[in-house]
Parts: structure tokens; C-alpha cells; sequence
């Protein structure tokens, strides 16, 4: 047990392969990202998260387009190890045991993060308990709660169990903010007789060890509980009127908490964290914009590339400003073996075949309706006749929430225009979207769609992972491609330059007429028929993009920035 460490991050979700199947979409794949570097950088850091046996889900999806959910029965054994340590949470009075799996990123640089996945399913537990690590965002309110008591207050008492010494308890996202209760009830002052009780709490502590990033940028997207069910669930482990004032008079709010109890606050990227200052008046809130891992997310040609001409870029990601020394004539060789690769695999995975000299553009991510997975076909008219400048083929992928049906809507519309327009575009769905899928994409794919509805993407991830590979951006600007974005250099934007940090929305039509005129009259002409010019952004995407939006600078700023403090 490496237990030097000294800075904890808990997330409800981490994404590290294909295999460990405990992540839902951009948040963990941004904790796995998060935990690569930390390793490849030896900074002193461990993780907590759930082991989720079932997976989030196994997507399919039946003739009619819709979405269906099977659990994902995988064995943590052939990954981790199971500490034989336990500890004891109090949940609706009942005693639960957790007990730990220990996976360990490993990284060529010889640095290593532990990473804790908390299992309730452990004999002494009673049948419901032992289900609370089950289902990944699964279940009721109810459950919800019960799995971010067993982060937040088991992941506390496990790293403690272990004879960690933390300094640093970073929360990834509100799910684990009940760890700041388990802190507040380790640093109680000890004090014979007390005239004001809230003296006993020191506060100012707990907020010293406490890191909090937020990534949802609207209000009803921050988990939140009834008293009275906390208080079935939890019982009073800290007086209520304490509970009330840290977070929230009516309910318990966890991103109000978390805020409540830490020292440094972030958003994932800049205007991300203005909207959460206008979103949570009074916080000091600073903004590290999110990266991703360089050496996971470049394919399998790129990186012989890189090797040959920017060496040393996987743990110096840096050094891809450099791109431009990169000749043309490799740097497209290498894009068409990727785009190869995604080929076969789309054979592979769904029968279909596609052509390799057609212009194609990804859509991959969470379905859910801010996302617009569907802007694109907002007028079928418009689109079919775009066609005529240049054949195109659009490839989407993704999964819904169970209970998202607006989401899930979204993912049958697409299935069923894609018959209505086959003859003249080729839409293909894939299904079970994953980080094997994803990496096949965002590198086989010629241009990276995203038409998110300002300002709710907070960061977005896989477009920086398609710049790793000399895929261009063509995107709303919101998240971090407003920062990324030059247009007509490092891709192209769609729609209006956001200038207020209101939460005003875009307009659909004019997002969707700006997506149409740039796409015929820029985008398929200059790929047909410029393919120097095209070359040229390719080249800017890793020069200009990926030598910044990688998981290693964002590391190092953390430490400097949010650890160190
Ligand atoms: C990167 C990634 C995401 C996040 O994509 P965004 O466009 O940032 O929302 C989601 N799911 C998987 C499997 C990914 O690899």
C-alpha cells in the first residue's frame, strides 16, 4: 500500500478501459484521464470510487429504435484485488459492512495510483445492502443516497482503515460531498463544556482539506435529498440545524454542501466557471478547463507518428506544438489507416460497410436532450440537398439514461431518419458506445460534431481527444472550445460567440442554418478539394489543441493551484 499519499480523489464513476465497466460517459472518463497522469507524474494521490458489479448497462437497441438496458455482469477479481480490511456505516440503523478492491494504474514513468472500489457485498450484509454498489446511477433517490453515503462517509473510513494520512480530499463532482460530514465528525474539537455548540465544529478545517469541482452548470442538475429521507438513511449524524445550514435550508443539496466545505471551488472550463459563479453567488469559484489523457486517447498510427517526429509527447504532451514539423503525406497516411481501423471495426460491430473516400463526421456521447444529437436534422430538405457538394456520411453513437425519454427519443428519431434518408446520407448508429468505440471514432472519423445547447456543456472531453488524432472540431462554442477554437485555424465553430455567462440558450434554427452554410460552403468543399488547407488544420489540431487540453497540464495546475493551497 503506497500509503505516502496524500491527496484522496473520490468519484462516483471512473473510466479506465473497456473492461472495468463503471463509468456512464464524460465525468468518469475525465476521473480515469485524471488518475493515468496522476500516476505517469508520481503525484501522491489515491481514489475512491464504487465497484458497481453491474455495470452502468449493456446498450441494444431493437428494429423500432429503442433503447434497451441489460446489467453488465463482470468479475473485479480478474482487475483487483479485495483487501480483506472492513469497516461499518450505519444505513437505516442497520450496521453495513464495505470492504475494498484495490486496482492499481501502473505507469511506464514507474509512478502508481491506488485506486479503492467500495463493495458492499459482503456476506455479514443483509440482501439490499449488499445490492448498494450494484447498479452505477441506478435505483430511486433512496439508493442514490445510500451509495453516496457509502462513498462519501465509507471511502473516509476505508482510506483511514488503511493508515492513509490525507491532506487533500478532492470531490469530483457532488457525489461524494457527504465525506465533508465524516471529516467534520473526525475534527470535532475536544472541548470539556460548550456554551455554543456549533463551537465544537471546526469548520475551517474540514474546508482547509477540501477540493470540490463542479461539472453541471444548470440547477436541476445537482443531486439533492429530502431531510426526512436523510434522516432515515443517515440518521443525525451531525446535528440537523448544522446539516441545514451547510446545505440547504429545505433539502439537502450536495453541490451546496461540497461549496459550503471547501477551501478551493472549480469549474471544468472558463466559461463554465463564470456560469457557476452566477449559478452560486458568493462562492469563490476558479476554473481548471479539463484535458485528456494524451498516450490513451491517440490511436495506434498517430502515436508510430508522433514517435517518429515529437518524441517524448506521451508523458510531455507539450512538445505536439511541434506538429507542424510532421510531413503532410505521413500525417494524412496516418489518418487513413485510422480511418481504416474505425472502418473494419464498424464492419465488425454492425455489419455495415462504409466507404473509405467519403467525408465522414462523428457524433459520440451521452444521448440526453441538451446534447442535440438530432440538430443536424433539423432540416432533411437542406441536408439531402448538401449532399450534392460532396457525399458525407454522418456515424453517431451513444446510450441514454433508463429514465431519460427525452434522451432516449433522440437515439429512435436518428434510427429512424437514417431510413428515411439512406439513399442520399449514410447514418449509422452504433450501438453500446464505450471507450474501445470511442477511441475507433474520434480517430477514424474526418470532422468531430458537437451541438450542445449553451451554456450546459460545461467542458466536453472527446473533441480534444479527436485533435490528438488530427480530427478537426466543428462545434458549438460552449465548454472548452470556446478556448480551443480559432476558427477557419483550429476548426470551425457553429452557431453565435457567446458573450453574456447567462444561462440564455441558443436558438435551434440558427444554430442548425450556421451548422448547414459552414458544412457546404467550407467544410465539404475544402476536404474535396483543398486537401493541403485540410492538412493544415489537422496539423493545428494537434499543435494548437492537444498540446494544452491534456490531462497532464491539467494535473500540474491542480497540484499548483487547488492541492498545494
Ligand atoms: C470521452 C467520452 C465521453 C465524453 O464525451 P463528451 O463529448 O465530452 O460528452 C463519453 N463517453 C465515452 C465512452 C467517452 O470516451
Amino acid at each position: 500500500m503506497n500509503s505516502e499519499a496524500t491527496i484522496a480523489y473520490f468519484s462516483m464513476e471512473i473510466g479506465f478501459s473497456n473492461n472495468i465497466p463503471t463509468y456512464s460517459g464524460g465525468l468518469g472518463i475525465l476521473a480515469g484521464d485524471t488518475l493515468k497522469s496522476a500516476a505517469d507524474l508520481k503525484i501522491p494521490l489515491v481514489a475512491v470510487t464504487l465497484i458497481s458489479k453491474k455495470g452502468y448497462f449493456r446498450q441494444d437497441i431493437d428494429k423500432d429504435g429503442k433503447q434497451i438496458e441489460y446489467p453488465i455482469d463482470w468479475d473485479p477479481s480478474k482487475f483487483m484485488t479485495l483487501l480483506p480490511k472492513k469497516i461499518e456505516i450505519k444505513i437505516e440503523g442497520r450496521n453495513v459492512h464495505v470492504q475494498a478492491w484495490c486496482y492499481k494504474v501502473q505507469s511506464i514513468t514507474g509512478g502508481e495510483v491506488e485506486v479503492f472500489y467500495l463493495d458492499t457485498d459482503v456476506e455479514e450484509n443483509i440482501k439490499e445492502d449488499r445490492e448498494i454498489t450494484a447498479h452505477l446511477y441506478g435505483g430511486d433517490d433512496c439508493y442514490r443516497l445510500k451509495q453516496e453515503v457509502v462513498l462519501g462517509i465509507g471511502g473516509v473510513r476505508m482510506l483511514h482503515t488503511l493508515g492513509f494520512h490525507i491532506k487533500k480530499y478532492h470531490m469530483n463532482e457532488g457525489h461524494a460531498s457527504l465525506l465533508t460530514l465524516e471529516l467534520l465528525l473526525t475534527h470535532k474539537r475536544d472541548v470539556e463544556s460548550v456554551w455554543d455548540e456549533r463551537w465544537i465544529w471546526d469548520i475551517d478545517t474540514v474546508k482547509d482539506l477540501c477540493v470540490f469541482t463542479t461539472h453541471t452548470p444548470i440547477e436541476a442538475g445537482h443531486d439533492r435529498f429530502s431531510h426526512e429521507l436523510v434522516k432515515r438513511v443517515l440518521g443525525e449524524i451531525v446535528p440537523f440545524e448544522l446539516l441545514k445550514r451547510l446545505g440547504g435550508e429545505y433539502q439537502l443539496n450536495m453541490t451546496l454542501l461540497a461549496l459550503n466545505l471547501s477551501k478551493y471551488i472549480n469549474g471544468v472550463a472558463k466559461k463554465h466557471g463564470e456560469v457557476s459563479k452566477a449559478l452560486f453567488p458568493g462562492y469563490e469559484i476558479n476554473a481548471i478547463t479539463n484535458g485528456v489523457h494524451s498516450f490513451t486517447w491517440t490511436c495506434e498510427s498517430f502515436k508510430q507518428l508522433y514517435n517518429k517526429y515529437i518524441t517524448g509527447w506521451a508523458n510531455e504532451p507539450e512538445l505536439f506544438v511541434r506538429a507542424e514539423t510532421i510531413p503532410d503525406e505521413e500525417l494524412w497516411k496516418a489518418h487513413l489507416q485510422a480511418k481504416n481501423e474505425l472502418i473494419n471495426y464498424i464492419k465488425k460491430v454492425s455489419g455495415v460497410e462504409i466507404e473509405q473516400d467519403v467525408f465522414t463526421i462523428g457524433f459520440a456521447r451521452r444521448f440526453t436532450s441538451y446534447k442535440r444529437a438530432d440538430l443536424i436534422f433539423s432540416n432533411l430538405e437542406r441536408l439531402s440537398k448538401i449532399c450534392e457538394k460532396g457525399k458525407f456520411q454522418i456515424i453517431f453513437a451513444g446510450k441514454s439514461h433508463p429514465k431519460d425519454t427525452p434522451g432516449k427519443d433522440i437515439i429512435k428519431r436518428i434510427i429512424d431518419l437514417a431510413k428515411t434518408i439512406d439513399n442520399k446520407v449514410k447514418i449509422i448508429f452504433l450501438k453500446d458506445y464505450n471507450i474501445e468505440m470511442a477511441l475507433k471514432l474520434v480517430s477514424g472519423v474526418d470532422v468531430w460534431l458537437n451541438t450542445p445547447l449553451r451554456p450546459r456543456e460545461a467542458s466536453g472531453t472527446s473533441g480534444m481527444k479527436a485533435a490528438h488524432n488530427g480530427v478537426i472540431n466543428f462545434s458549438i462554442l460552449d465548454g472548452w472550445w470556446i478556448e480551443g477554437h480559432i476558427e477557419g485555424i483550429t476548426g470551425w465553430s457553429i452557431g453565435p460567440k457567446p458573450l453574456e455567462s447567462s444561462l440564455t440558450s441558443t436558438n435551434d434554427t440558427v444554430d442548425a442554418e450556421d451548422l448547414y452554410n459552414k458544412l457546404e460552403n467550407i467544410i465539404i468543399p475544402m476536404y474535396y478539394h483543398d486537401r493541403s488547407q485540410w492538412i493544415k488544420i489537422m496539423k493545428n489540431s494537434i499543435g494548437k489543441i492537444a498540446y494544452y487540453f491534456n490531462s497532464h497540464r491539467m494535473m500540474r495546475r491542480y497540484v499548483t493551484e487547488a492541492y498545494l493551497r
